[in-house]
């Protein structure tokens, strides 16, 4: 086995250098299961943000379902197969109805970019509404209409065909208090007016119903039921980026954007489909698949595969006898009221936000001028990872602790993370 040392020179020569670690002293994690990761030394982590492995890592169910499919078949979309339409249709029935038509794709980027070709053939237009600060993926295209790259460092900044309405962010956003929905709802039907004085049409407007690299920020009510009719009214079409935040995580629904009632036109999915393995979907309506389906054959060579889809159904599968979308709920609102507990002991805690397992802690110097404390974001990072617990970072600030672990986090998980949060912000007072 290769010492840290070893790895780290190899990266060095053959791999990308924007590629980044995390954590001052990277992690050398060799096994995991459930919701703790171990190091080659055998130390035990609390895994308090790895949401790809959904239903916890290395689930003995998952790794049968996908063995066993690999030793009986892998093969493409090409073939009669009942792997890939028996999970489409289970996927389609977790959805509101109309959602019924499946594209199955590798990655969330790879899901996006198809949701944006799909949009601009049904519109025969280009023009998108993003909200700032939003990561999309990393395709070219997804650069484009993903603020969070194009307006950060080495970006290039947006294209004239993508509209960038202000982070719609009750905390610090340009709009606060109770009138800012719809303040930022004006936003909106000013990007629309835009377009429209081109005498162009939306296309899509695309959205996370939690913004997930935007810093687990929680939309304001009604905000998204307005803005997707307008959307909607003015010809376009809406896509919900449930790439983070599906499957169960928000807790109270399956969906995120269902917090809302709101039901998109597209829906893109991936992450926690596969567990880990590459699998991801877009789900559309008939009508906007149909128009797609115009000469021009959709294939993907990997997208569909039986083993692929064979690993999703054991998601959903897990999801279900597990009740972890209930866990979620169950455990999250656990972790919200303790957290709340600790902002009122810690002045530098100035927003606790979130649902079910998808929760944000945003730090600040000072709760009045919202200065971000992201010098001592990176500290409890660091000092929680001494201490045995895995956590991020993100947020245009770089002040936002996330926190969305593998869905079978339990409530003693979470006072454990209490107690080791609430010791290192102490340490940090002294
Ligand atoms: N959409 C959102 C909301 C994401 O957070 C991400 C990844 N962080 C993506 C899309 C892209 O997914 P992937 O990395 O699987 O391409």
């Amino acid at each position: 086995m290769l010492n840290p040392k070893e790895i780290q020179d190899l990266r060095n020569q053959h791999l990308g250098p924007s590629l980044s670690l995390s954590y001052e002293k990277p992690v050398y994690i060799v096994r995991g299961t459930g919701q703790y990761l171990f190091d080659a030394d055998g130390t035990k982590y609390l895994d308090c943000v790895n949401n790809i492995q959904h239903v916890g890592h290395s689930h003995p169910r998952i790794i049968s379902a996908a063995r066993k499919q690999q030793e009986k078949l892998n093969t493409n979309t090409r073939y009669l197969d009942d792997t890939i339409v028996l999970y489409a249709e289970n996927i389609t029935n977790t959805l509101p109805s109309g959602l019924d038509v499946c594209f199955f794709t590798n990655s969330g980027s790879e899901s996006n970019d198809l949701a944006l070709r799909l949009a601009r053939n049904f519109t025969k237009s280009k023009q998108t509404i993003v909200l700032d600060s939003a990561y999309h993926g990393h395709l070219s295209s997804l650069i484009e209409i993903s603020p969070y790259k194009h307006a950060g460092p080495g970006g290039t900044g947006a294209p004239d065909f993508v509209h960038t309405i202000p982070v719609p962010d009750p905390y610090r956003g340009k709009y606060r208090g109770p009138k800012c929905t719809e303040n930022y709802v004006q936003e909106v039907q000013r990007a629309i007016n835009t377009i429209q004085s081109q005498n162009l049409r939306p296309s899509a407007f695309i959205v996370e119903a939690i913004m997930g690299c935007g810093g687990q920020i929680l939309l304001p009510p009604s905000f998204l039921s307005d803005a997707f009719k307008l959307v909607q009214r003015a010809g376009g079409v809406c896509i919900a980026d449930e790439v983070q935040i599906g499957f169960g995580r928000v807790g109270s629904h399956f969906w995120g954007f269902e917090t809302h009632n709101v039901v998109p036109d597209i829906v893109t999915m991936g992450k926690p489909m596969g567990n880990g393995h590459p699998l991801s979907a877009v789900v559309t309506t008939r009508e906007i698949a149909h128009a797609f389906d115009n000469g021009m054959e959709y294939f993907n060579s990997f997208g569909g595969n039986p083993v692929s889809c064979a690993i999703g159904q054991a998601v959903l599968d897990i999801i279900r006898d597990e009740n972890l979308q209930a866990n979620a709920l169950d455990v999250g609102s656990h972790l919200l009221i303790q957290l709340n507990t600790l902002k009122s002991k810690h002045d530098l805690i100035g927003d606790v936000r979130g649902a079910g397992l998808f929760v944000g802690i945003e730090l600040v110097k000072d709760r009045n001028t919202l200065e971000p404390a992201y010098e001592e974001v990176d500290y409890i990072i660091n000092k929680m990872k001494d201490k045995g617990l895995l956590l991020s970072k993100d947020g245009p600030n770089h002040n936002v602790i996330k926190i969305k672990p593998p869905l079978v986090f339990t409530k003693e998980n979470v006072d454990f993370l209490i107690k080791q949060l609430d010791e290192t912000l102490e340490s940090r007072k002294l």
